[in-house]
């Protein structure tokens, strides 16, 4: 029997019953990396040996009866722009294809203090910008269950990791649904947390009123427990707050009275009919587990795409400024002055998607047209914040699609950027309003692609969103399907 593709609650039982060492849990994922990364290109580096040192220590710290952390001897995987001492953070660009930060993300401290173990940094849509992890300057990665499809994105390499037994957990960081469509895709439990819930101090920045660090897992427990672990006050990210992370203590406690609240904007134009099917039978499931259900409306929704878009780039383009190949990364070979090296730089190291943003980013914030994009943008982000906030005194959690479709073709909306971006409509409104959201598996298409259920809950109530999609999953079955059996040991 192998521990790859088992839950991290699994595992760490079978540490405890003494039937498994950390040693052979990594033995166990390391083999399925190398059965099919090939093919998936979820990782773009294992650290080999910084895991089996990792390990041993633990197994060691076991044997000696020392005290052992929360997550001891699970391995985890990271998204390529989480900083790590030691290893290269690359964020899938080649402006930072050789960086080595000089300092780590306060998530790695986190884990590093829970005798986690770091198997290796995962593929992106360079920069985080993207929703099919085909933007990577290091190829594409695929999905596990159809290798012809994408995963999402942009954290698919992290889904994939998680979906293809490759690790029990792994970290994403989500800016307009980042974390949420890829584990939609790939048949996971990925979770957005409030905004200011994790310390985004060592996190490459995208846009940064938006980004979030959070977990990817086989079941919502495994989730909560890797959340626990990440969340809370970190003095270097301003924007973290000072509140203690809700430990979900009464897991099963009967959903009676839970009020669930569904969105009819969301079931328009642009659905796919077994997307539709699958979340309609899981709001039954709901409704079987003793919630009761009611119509919310979220009016500006139709806006959220077109917000965001503005939003994005444009602190997008601002965070970007800092690579001119003096201070990080890449810097052209050949040029004639310094304005020619920052061009020449940033135009070799940057690819076109990423330059897409900058593009767009700019040009909103340039004087001018501030007003019209930009600051427009805001205003509509606030409104559409007050939608949740409105729906929120109403009911405790929303059910939404977390992806219109199911994972799409290789290559088939690489070309078309605005149907590319459409796929965010369900999960860009979560980051402008700064609430938490999480994705889980709800069922499977004739073509046995896994399809995305989205739960939303107002901000800080992390506690609320896990119990409820936790139990969803007690009564389902899909978080437990496998793409393909890894060969054991
Ligand atoms: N797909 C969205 C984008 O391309 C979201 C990305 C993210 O959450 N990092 O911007």
């Amino acid at each position: 029997m192998s521990f790859s593709g088992q839950t991290a609650a699994q595992i760490q039982a079978a540490f405890q019953s003494g039937k498994a060492t950390a040693e052979q849990v990594l033995d166990d994922h390391l083999a399925a990396i190398k059965s099919r990364n090939e093919e998936l290109n979820a990782f773009l580096e294992v650290d080999e040996q910084g895991a089996r040192f990792a390990a041993a220590e633990v197994d060691r710290k076991r044997a000696a009866g020392e005290p052992l952390g929360r997550l001891a001897g699970l391995p985890i995987a990271l998204k390529d722009n989480m900083c790590v001492k030691g290893w290269t953070t690359s964020c899938s660009s080649r402006m930072l294809e050789s960086f080595r930060p000089p300092y780590q993300a306060h998530v790695i401290d986190r884990l590093l203090a829970e005798d986690a173990v770091l198997i290796g940094r995962t593929n992106l849509d360079e920069f985080a910008m993207g929703s099919s992890c085909e933007n990577s300057a290091f190829g594409p990665t695929r999905n596990p269950w159809d290798s012809n499809v994408t995963p999402g994105g942009s954290s698919g390499g992290s889904a994939v990791a998680v979906a293809a037994g490759m690790a029990p957990l792994a970290l994403g960081s989500d800016t307009g649904g980042s974390i949420r469509q890829p584990a939609g895709y790939c048949g996971v439990v990925g979770m957005k947390p409030t905004y200011g819930r994790v310390s985004r101090y060592g996190l490459v920045a995208f846009a940064s009123s938006l980004d979030q660090i959070g977990p990817f897992a086989h079941t919502i427990e495994d989730a909560a427990l890797l959340l626990s672990v990440i969340a809370g006050h970190d003095q270097r990210d301003s924007t973290s707050v000072d509140a203690p992370f809700p430990e979900v203590r009464d897991w099963d406690r009967p959903l009676e009275g839970l009020r669930v609240g569904i969105v009819p904007e969301h079931y328009g134009d642009g659905i796919d009919s077994e997307v539709s099917d699958a979340v309609h039978k899981a709001i039954d499931a709901y409704r079987s587990l003793g919630a009761s259900i009611s119509e919310v409306h979220l009016p500006h929704s139709k806006y959220c795409v077109a917000a965001y878009y503005i939003i994005a780039p444009s602190e997008a383009s601002s965070n970007l400024a800092r690579y001119d190949g003096v201070h990080y990364g890449h810097r052209a070979k050949s040029f004639s002055n310094m304005i020619d090296m920052f061009e020449a730089s940033r135009g070799e190291g940057f690819g076109d998607e990423v330059k897409r943003r900058i593009m767009i980013g700019t040009y909103a914030l340039s004087s001018g047209y501030y007003d019209a994009y930009y600051l427009k943008a805001q205003k509509v982000r606030k409104l559409i914040a007050d939608d949740y906030r409105a729906a929120f005194e109403s009911v405790d959690v929303v059910l939404s699609p977390t992806a219109p479709t199911a994972a799409f073709r290789i290559g088939e909306l690489v070309n078309d950027p605005l149907q590319m971006y459409l796929n965010d409509i369900y999960t860009i409104g979560a980051n402008l309003a700064g609430i938490p959201g999480v994705s889980v598996p709800c069922g499977f298409t004739s073509a046995g692609l896994p399809i995305g259920l989205q739960l939303f809950a107002s901000a800080y109530n992390e506690e609320t969103l896990l119990r409820a999609a936790h139990q969803y999953q007690q009564a389902t079955e899909w978080h437990t399907r496998r793409p393909e059996p890894v060969s054991g040991r």
